[in-house]
């Protein structure tokens, strides 16, 4: 990552406060839409359906005997300007409740309270008119609605609604007059509120998205350099956390564990390079001794001599054999090469190898076999997976000098399992015997020993064919090596 690159990028706080910012804005802006824009709109809505509602209680009292006084009474209670007019005579109103301000209603001529009834019956009943009164100083009001006496005060806007309704079979028209109050002042007032607001919450955006990055943004920045030193070559380094959001703490977590497992991989690899230059140095010195002693000591180019050159030399390339099967199993370049072949044959043909030490060194190794059974897998890996295991178990084997291999068939698989009675390995040990170069007790107890990799070499092939593998073992008791591969129908006799 270039410098230029890491900067070009926005941080967790810039982008956190202009989510918030946007937020903000979004929130201010819908809330002065409703607030202020429709504002008015709403308010005389609700004006026009409270006169509405007025309007239509008074004309469900209309029959009562004190019907004129009710009207006055909700006049005063509703702060609203009602007139009652006779239809047979729009020139005299008969009851004129003056309660609220600046009421337009007894400005009005009778022609107006004749065009406002004719309106009204044309309208099934009722007439709702918002009016707009201007002093002729302001300018032009209401065109089709000029009062002749134009209010005298300052301009106004009132709101108008007229009912027709019946008294003992005569029409009259009731009008109500609610004068609305101008909001272009409160709005004012709020829009400047809605200044003060939105710069608060920008305020508190900003300080939230500080705040909030210094949370999460500062343990990321821990975690990164701490990476970095992991990076180059520390894999020690600590990447808990102690503040930050779960998911922080999850990747702290995770890192750790990353940390340890290649700590331990490249301490494993540092063990590895210095085990194998260890056990290719040894037999060298010795070539490289016995070479010398033959060539400077006269009587020394002896055939016993020859043959421990000879013997060292076979160490030397059976290690790097090892090596080579390893590290082709392990990169995935050992192609398995499956057929058909009977295991059971294959491990009497492995005893055959042992022949000489059952002969000169007492060794017990016996077969008990299942009869035939046919695997499908690669040969010549299977056969050298039984002779790490009978190698093994003859190497750590105790003073029985007994080795027992036993095949089982089972379910349609076959189970090989290589018994000793030697010291056996300790619970804690067993899962780490299958690691290359591990060695339980690091020294042998044979001088022909195997190389360390055997069971890394086992592990390979047997995970390579898919097969079942384990070991019981129990100190002082033994070990029992064993793996598992699927039966195979026998190859037919064309083939
Ligand atoms: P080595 O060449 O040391 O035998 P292996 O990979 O074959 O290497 O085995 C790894 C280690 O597992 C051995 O060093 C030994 O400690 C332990 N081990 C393997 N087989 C047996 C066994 N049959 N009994 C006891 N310990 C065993």
């Amino acid at each position: 990552m270039t410098k230029k690159k890491r900067r070009s990028r926005i941080g967790i706080r810039w982008q956190l406060f202009g989510t918030l910012a946007l937020l903000t804005v979004v929130f201010i802006m819908v809330l002065w839409v409703f607030q202020i824009r429709l504002l008015s709109y709403f308010y005389e809505k609700e004006k026009f359906s409270e006169m509405e509602a007025l309007a239509a209680e008074l004309v469900t009292n209309a029959d009562d005997e004190d019907f004129l006084e009710k009207v006055e009474s909700h006049a005063r209670e509703q702060d609203t300007c009602i007139r009652l007019y006779a239809a047979y005579d729009l020139e005299k109103d008969i009851v004129k409740a003056h309660s609220a301000a600046d009421c337009v209603i007894h400005y009005m001529t009778e022609s107006q309270i004749a065009e406002i009834y004719e309106l009204a019956e044309k309208n099934g009943g009722t007439y709702d008119r918002r009016l707009e009164i201007r002093n002729p100083m302001h300018g032009e009001g209401d065109e089709d609605f000029r009062l002749p006496m134009i209010h005298p005060r300052s301009d106004s806007i009132n709101a108008i609604h007229a009912r027709m309704l019946e008294i003992g079979g005569e029409d009259y028209l009731l009008i109500l007059d609610v004068p609305l109050t101008p909001v272009s002042a409160v709005t004012k007032t709020l829009e400047l509120q809605f200044l003060w607001i939105a710069a608060a919450m920008m305020l508190t955006a900003l300080l939230i998205a500080l705040i909030a990055s210094h949370i999460i943004a500062k343990p990321l920045a821990d975690i990164t350099e701490k990476a970095r030193k992991m990076a180059a070559g520390n894999y020690e380094p600590d990447f808990s956390v102690k503040t930050g959001y779960r998911e922080v703490k999850e990747l702290a977590e995770v890192l750790n564990h990353a940390a340890s497992e290649i700590g331990a991989t490249d301490r494993l690899q540092k063990e590895l390079i210095a085990n194998i230059s260890h056990d290719l140095r040894t037999p060298l010195t010795m070539i490289k001794g016995y070479s010398e002693m033959m060539r400077d000591i006269p009587g020394e180019n002896s055939p016993e001599n020859v043959q421990a050159i000879i013997d060292e030399t076979t160490r030397l390339s059976e290690l790097v054999n090892d090596l080579m099967d390893l590290s082709k199993l392990q990169a995935g370049t050992q192609k398995i090469a499956p057929a058909v072949f009977d295991l059971t044959a294959t491990v009497r043909d492995t005893m055959h190898r042992y022949d000489t030490l059952i002969r000169h060194e007492g060794y017990r190794i016996e077969f008990q076999s299942a009869g035939e059974a046919f695997v499908c897998a690669d040969r010549v890996l299977i056969l050298q997976v039984i002779y790490n295991l009978i190698n093994n178990a003859v190497n750590y084997t105790g003073e029985s000098k007994r080795v027992v291999v036993t095949e089982t068939v089972e379910n349609g698989r076959v189970r090989l399992s290589v018994a000793d009675d030697g010291e056996g390995i300790p619970p804690e040990q067993i899962h780490e015997i299958w690691d290359r170069y591990y060695r339980v007790d690091k020294v042998h107890k044979r001088s022909v020993m195997g190389t360390g990799l055997g069971l890394s070499i086992v592990k390979g092939v047997l995970e390579a064919h898919n097969a079942t593998y384990g070991v019981e073992s129990a100190v002082g008791v033994g070990s029992v090596f064993w793996f598992e591969l699927e039966l195979c129908e026998p190859p037919t006799e064309q083939e």
